[in-house]
């Protein structure tokens, strides 16, 4: 089983590249972002609590989002591997999720960054705000916290996954396709 975390700030291409590998090594592909937004969109208590954190660009609390996402491993028993997109975000959630694999006789198998200058993903996010419908998108102030909060409780994931010898960064500019190719040549030489 090969268990991917894909890491990076809002706009880096996560979801876009996270559609490709999952086929490409035929993993689930679990995003806490699009399960707080259906959720939302399905006005379920999950989702009504969720949504104004994640309206006013802010995290959802590590407690809700941690027990959200080990229901949805859970879900899918007969998964080769999953892709984490967009979790864990702090390192109470880093550390939730090793604990809770651990119990399965699993574990993270790579940490892989999406890097990319904030100035461009700002522009990105805004420009993705005019088609995607996302609040959180739209709005620079709350772009602008959205960074603030990856700077101050997702970045140390970083040295927290180096410590374990599983963080890799690839450069995030480039076509989809090439940038598809620099993940899969990480992954390929696990
Ligand atoms: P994303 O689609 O990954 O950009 O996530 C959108 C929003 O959902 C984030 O700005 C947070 O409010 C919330 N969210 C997604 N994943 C997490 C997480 N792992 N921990 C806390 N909040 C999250």
């Amino acid at each position: 089983m090969i268990n991917i975390v894909l890491f990076g700030k809002p706009g880096a291409g996560k979801g876009t590249q996270a559609e490709f590998l999952k086929e490409k090594y035929n993993l689930t592909h679990l995003s806490t972002g699009d399960i707080f937004r259906f959720n939302i969109k399905n006005e379920t208590e999950l989702g009504k609590l969720a949504k104004t954190y994640i309206d006013n660009g802010g995290l959802v609390p590590d407690e809700v989002t941690i027990q959200m996402l080990q229901s949805e491993v859970d879900n899918n028993p007969d998964s080769a591997g999953f892709l984490f997109d967009g979790f864990p975000r702090t390192i109470a959630q880093a550390q939730a999720l090793d604990a809770f694999l651990t119990t399965k006789n699993e574990k993270i198998t790579a940490t892989i960054a999406l890097e990319a200058d904030d100035e461009i993903l700002v522009a990105r996010l805004l420009e993705r705000g005019k088609t995607s419908g996302r609040s959180d998108d739209q709005d620079e102030e709350k772009i602008r916290n959205r960074y603030q909060e990856y700077n101050e409780k997702t970045a140390p994931l970083m040295d927290y996954y180096s410590a374990q010898n599983k963080f890799y960064a690839v450069n995030g500019i480039g076509s989809i396709a090439e940038i598809t190719e620099r993940l899969s040549s990480v992954i390929d030489n696990l």
